[in-house]
């Protein structure tokens, strides 16, 4: 008994001064200070590829240079630049066996302004044959690392206009695929398409901590910092910014950065990311998980919206697809006896474990995971003009970012590896 007591009295004492540093270097002044200036009305609802989500980008970026971090291999700064095209189509005319084809049967992903492929160009030749499952064959075509040209049966005749919405946003790339619908030996083709292209210039920005002892293993820890922008005028506002979605993320990846930076002591690899563009599309968390191997990925920590209390109240939060991993529950034993509590997802039927920028990750196996306090059934400000500074609470919201890191650490320390995402959840 008295052993047993003992022993509890270490765990308690460990807590409270591993509770005690975390205090001395995140408090509630320093989180006012950032969130203010990311929800200030300076930044203009941080649209993706605006000048005010440009403007949110180089204040974290100096927020990480203040703070000592490193860069990610092969980025000469934090700045993690990509290139979104919009292609509209202006003419495609299309012969195969040497039938004119009708041009809405030929739907292009390109980002050249003009291409002109025949049988003879080199492109892959590949049919999806009637039976198959179209999503995910169309997802596999476009992750293709070479040129493609694939003949669609007319059995997916109501799909395949649907490859139109798919196009409207594309990454940059040299590569190309055709799809055309239509049953074809197609030993002879002859297709040209010409295009005008807008181009838009993102940035996330993404900084790192060297791991101690186990470098190959990474421990992300992300937001986003795009919100929506500027809309109509309603009560002399117009200006979306984003208090709680997401510049709590963002606010909690630099605390968490400042932590462990002066912590000194992670034994994996961190990484702190800051994503654009999650509010149309998710497009700057997915080509950063295009740079990175998502097998060294040991666990995501994305942070959303944590700035309102959770339906349990003060301290406690919950987790995106808990159940997908065992995340959670090494999350959950960290805190015991602490005075948080983090909760599986209440909110299943929303699919929020997909609809964050964790999804990327997570399709890859990666146990990546978002964590949020948001009432997503009656969040009262919800991407609305009202989702300002003062509605959030931010000695709650400066308790949660410490909850996250004493959650994390036996993940951060290399004693704990959460379970992958498993294979069969991915072929949804
Ligand atoms: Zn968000």
């Amino acid at each position: 008994m008295k052993k047993f007591s003992l022993v509890l009295l270490f765990v308690a004492l460990a807590l409270f001064t591993n509770a005690q540093s975390i205090s001395k270097i995140i408090n509630a002044s320093d989180v006012k200070r950032i969130e203010s200036i990311l929800s200030s009305d300076s930044m203009q609802g941080r649209k993706a590829f605006t000048a005010g989500s440009e403007k949110a980008a180089v204040f974290i970026g100096n927020e990480f240079k203040k703070i000592g971090l490193g860069t990610l291999n092969g980025l000469s700064g934090y700045s993690q630049a990509f290139t979104m095209v919009s292609p509209k189509l202006i003419n495609i005319s299309a012969t195969i066996d040497s039938s004119v084809i009708d041009a809405k049967n030929v739907i292009p992903f390109t980002t050249a302004a003009s291409l002109h492929i025949t049988d003879k160009s080199g492109f892959r030749k590949t049919v999806l044959k009637a039976g198959a499952q179209f999503r995910k064959e169309i997802g596999a075509y476009l992750k293709f690392k070479e040129n493609l040209i694939v003949f669609v049966d007319t059995s997916f005749a109501q799909n395949f206009t649907r490859l139109n919405r798919m196009r409207q946003q594309l990454f940059k790339s040299e590569k190309s695929v055709v799809f055309v619908l239509g049953t074809f030996a197609a030993d002879r083709y002859d297709i040209n398409i010409t295009q005008e292209l807008t181009e838009q210039q993102g940035s996330n920005v993404v900084a790192v901590i060297p791991g101690k002892s186990k470098k190959d293993e990474i421990v992300v820890f992300s937001g986003h910092y795009d919100h929506l922008g500027i809309g109509k005028v309603n009560n002399n506002d117009s200006i979306y910014n984003g208090a709680n979605d997401d510049a709590s993320g963002i606010t909690a990846v630099i605390e968490m950065a400042k932590y462990y930076k002066a912590a000194n002591k992670n034994e994996r690899t961190l990484v702190f990311a800051a994503f654009t563009a999650e509010e149309i599309g998710g497009y700057g968390s997915q080509y950063f998980s295009k740079q990175l191997d998502p097998d060294k990925v040991v666990a995501m920590f994305n942070i959303e919206m944590i700035g309102t209390e959770s339906k349990w109240g003060k301290n406690s939060a919950y987790i995106t697809g808990f159940e997908k991993t065992d995340l959670g529950k090494i999350l959950q034993k960290n805190l015991q006896g602490s005075s948080f509590s983090f909760y599986p997802d209440p909110y299943t039927d929303q699919n929020l474990f997909y609809r964050s920028d964790n999804a990327t990750l997570a399709l890859l196996g990666v146990p990546a995971h978002t964590i949020s306090t948001s009432k997503m059934d009656s969040e009262a400000n919800y991407h609305k003009l009202s989702d300002e500074v003062n509605t959030l609470d931010l000695n709650n919201m400066t308790e949660v970012i410490k909850s996250v890191i004493i959650s994390a650490k036996s993940i951060v320390n290399g004693k704990d590896t959460p379970s992958r995402v498993k294979a069969d959840e991915l072929t949804r």
